[in-house]
């Protein structure tokens, strides 16, 4: 992934959210305080701003400083959340870098640093519902050594089984779990943002050379 590839990742990731922004607002404002969208679109245009700064830097301290911008400028409960996913992929992809097999490594620890500052796993209708099954499925493409197209297949898949997984579930952390058993019926809107972006990220990587040996 070259300078210009981070360039149109993070513009073509801005543009998703942008667009979306009025969507999770809507879903957050059936569980939530309604500002999913609002959050989302002020962390996304802060990545756009220093595009060009991420743009020049290696993927692992891109990744990181992706987080820190994150957890400043998304803020409420996913600000913090997505920061440590992206922070902790880029530690990871630093001591591990290059090739498929990584990515899926880097996206595990990723996931596991959600986990750990949301204090929460599976089954609690949050982001994690779509971000776990996504990171299973890449490992599991990698490691059967899939081919490209097929593991972007198997990846958007099980962002979207996870996404559509959330309507049954009752909340039981963040603001939606205030709810009880009131927020089953409705799409979790972070499990519905991170689902956006891994569309996104699966869009872009079909259009690299290489296409799926680089979706991080
Ligand atoms: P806030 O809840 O502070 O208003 P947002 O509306 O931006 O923040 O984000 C809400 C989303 O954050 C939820 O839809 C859920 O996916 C995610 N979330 C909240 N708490 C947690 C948690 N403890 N673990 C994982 N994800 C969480
Ligand atoms: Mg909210």
């Amino acid at each position: 992934m070259d300078s210009d590839d981070m360039a149109r990742l993070i513009d073509a990731a801005a543009a998703v959210i942008d667009a979306h922004a009025d969507h999770l607002t809507a879903l957050d404002q059936a569980i939530g305080d309604g500002d999913h969208g609002i959050n989302m679109r002020r962390g996304f245009a802060a990545l756009r701003d220093i595009r060009d700064d991420l743009a020049g830097m290696p993927l692992p301290g891109a990744l990181q400083k992706i987080g820190m911008t994150l957890v400043m400028k998304i803020g409420g409960a996913s600000g913090p959340l997505y920061g440590s996913l992206f922070m902790a992929m880029g530690k990871a992809m630093a001591e591990t870098p290059g090739g498929p097999g990584d990515v899926a490594a880097a996206l595990a620890e990723g996931v596991a640093a959600v986990k750990k500052r949301g204090k929460s796993d599976a089954g609690e209708k949050t982001m994690l519902e779509v971000l776990i099954p996504v990171a299973e499925a890449l490992c599991a493409g990698a490691q059967a050594g899939e081919a490209p197209a097929a593991l972007l297949d198997r990846v958007r898949a099980a962002a979207r089984h996870g996404l559509e997984s959330t309507r049954d579930m009752k909340a039981t952390k963040g603001r939606a779990s205030y709810l009880g058993e009131r927020s089953i019926g409705h799409i979790d809107p972070g499990a519905r943002s991170s689902e956006l972006l891994v569309a996104c990220v699966c869009d872009f990587a079909a259009t690299m050379p290489n296409a799926g040996a680089q979706e991080a």
